[in-house]
């Protein structure tokens, strides 16, 4: 969905945005209840939070932060089939003031060193209709806008 901004190798060696910080546990993934049942039968210690009809990951303590269970030394253990918030990061689909946009996280490191100025990051069209999709099926998956993030689209 995003591999023309970033590869695999560069989130392999990467994995920042699997550990949240205290203040960032707003930012667990939720997913659908497919993808929530699929992802207990790999990893049988994961819990969920239901909100509405999605479900949202419980992180676990790791150290002074917060962990995903699905992050292990190689990876995500679900590979393809991690959720839209995963597959979408660093970007973030946003309502901000009846609107839709997407926003950019400040913390991808390899994102920001690429694109000094992210107004030249171009958003695939298939992300587009993905973010569509999300729109219409998951509403509940859209958080609020926040952080003062840079705003890359605005849905019509
Ligand atoms: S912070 Fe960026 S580079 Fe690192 S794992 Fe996440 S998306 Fe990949
Ligand atoms: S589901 Fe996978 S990609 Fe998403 S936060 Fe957890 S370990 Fe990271």
């Amino acid at each position: 969905m995003l591999e023309n901004i970033l590869t695999t190798q560069d989130c392999e060696i990467c994995k920042i945005c699997c550990k949240f910080e205290p203040d960032e546990l707003i930012d667990a993934p939720t997913f659908t209840v497919e993808q929530m049942e699929y992802s207990k039968k790999i990893n049988n210690r994961a819990k969920f939070t239901a909100i509405g009809n999605i479900y949202q990951i419980n992180l676990e303590r790791w150290k002074e932060k917060y962990i995903c269970p699905f992050l292990i030394e190689t990876g995500c253990q679900l590979g393809d089939m991690r959720p839209f918030d995963c597959k979408s990061w660093p970007f973030y689909l946003m309502k901000k003031q009846g609107n839709y946009i997407i926003a950019l996280s400040q913390d991808c490191p390899v994102v920001l060193k690429k694109y000094l100025d992210y107004r030249t990051i171009d958003i695939h069209p298939e992300f587009i209709s993905i973010c569509y999709e999300v729109i219409s099926k998951y509403p509940e998956m859209i958080m609020d806008y926040n952080r003062e993030m840079p705003i890359l689209y605005v849905f019509n």
